[in-house]
């Protein structure tokens, strides 16, 4: 089967390999769908450590084609989804429920193959069955969109709160639906500098701010009437936009740090304005059983993704493909399209 492999040395190429064996407990699923996320370009661009020889990919939906002896409830042609988190569920973190900390992790696209290939064999655990009504496109948003869940459960807020979102990617703009479904009363989304103030309104942002123009903090802060900012979340992970959501923190803030930043990045914060303000900042990582949840949103559409995906290619295509996801600031979501 046709399959884009990454090299130690971070070469990655299509190349033809064998297509997977299946375990016992493994459902071999044909891939119809996979997105192109910042840690695919991440481990393409050599900045994560993967195991040897790694098919990258890990947002996906498809079709059952086979499945291992154990395998129960589902049949040849069935359509799914997969989660890419698979924890060993015997380590201490597991034992407790948190298997999102689990040793063996981060899972398929990062040390298990993954996506970007013709088929990709999954533990039965990993497989979530996808209403036939639904595009394939729309099923492999059910991966980021469960990261986005466990962000909002990091963070909690509650009905009539205000919020910050920082960034207007395919996690910002996933993230400003679910703010407007948490019943969150006035939302500001700060973008970058290509124009997604439609987009952003469309999806239910009251306010849209640039954050690539300056003084954008004075201008969130007068949007609020210089009020209390209850939810900032940061979905960007660069310095100045993670230097952003302390700067427009107010008594009672409560920031999450959702964006993945680069190993080296550090910001200053002040423990003393922690401590006076009542802070609390509070991180994301990955998607410990929210992937449920995210599949029942986009089945009842609950969260419209149609508007995110500006790309598609083929597989024979997929440098092309990380070329305007590299290039392009007018992409959102870029899809690999199975046969
Ligand atoms: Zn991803
Ligand atoms: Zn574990």
């Amino acid at each position: 089967m046709k399959a884009y492999v990454c090299h130690q040395n971070s070469e990655c190429y299509l190349e033809n390999v064998p297509r997977p064996d299946i375990k016992e407990d493994e459902v071999l699923i044909k891939v119809k769908t996979s997105g192109i996320c910042g840690t695919d370009y991440h481990i393409k661009k050599g900045d994560f450590q993967t195991k040897e020889n790694l098919i990258l990919g890990h947002e996906f939906a498809g079709i059952v084609e086979d499945m291992g002896d154990k395998v129960e409830g589902y049949k040849k042609g069935d359509h799914v989804i997969g989660d890419p988190m698979t924890p060993c569920f015997h380590c201490e973190y597991c034992k407790s429920g948190q298997v999102n900390y689990c040793v063996e992790l981060p899972g398929i696209g990062v040390n298990e193959d993954g996506s970007f290939a013709e088929y990709i064999a999954v533990p039965q655990s990993n497989v979530h069955q996808l209403d036939e009504d639904v595009p394939f496109e729309v099923g492999a948003f059910a991966e980021p969109l469960s990261c986005c869940l466990r962000g909002f459960d990091q963070l909690d807020p509650t009905q009539g709160e205000n919020m910050v979102i920082i960034g207007d990617g395919p996690i910002g703009l996933m993230m400003v639906q679910l703010a407007k479904l948490a019943g969150i009363s006035d939302l500001v989304l700060v973008g970058g500098e290509k124009d997604r103030k439609e987009l952003a309104h469309n999806l239910g942002a009251d306010k849209f701010l640039d954050g690539t123009k300056a003084g954008v903090a004075e201008k969130i802060n007068d949007y609020f009437k210089n009020g209390q900012i209850k939810n900032i979340i940061e979905a960007v992970g660069l310095k100045q936009t993670l230097n952003l959501s302390l700067k427009i923190k107010t008594y009672g803030s409560q920031i999450l740090w959702f964006g993945v930043p680069d190993p080296e990045t550090k910001v200053e914060i002040s423990p003393q304005e922690v401590f006076e303000k009542e802070i609390k900042l509070v991180g994301s990582l990955m998607n410990p059983y929210t992937i449920s949840r995210a599949v029942n949103l986009l089945e009842n559409n609950k969260i419209d993704v149609d508007p995110l995906i500006t790309h598609r290619f083929k597989l024979d295509d997929i440098e092309k493909a990380f070329e305007i996801y590299e290039n392009d600031n007018k992409r959102i979501k870029i899809m690999i399209e199975g046969e």
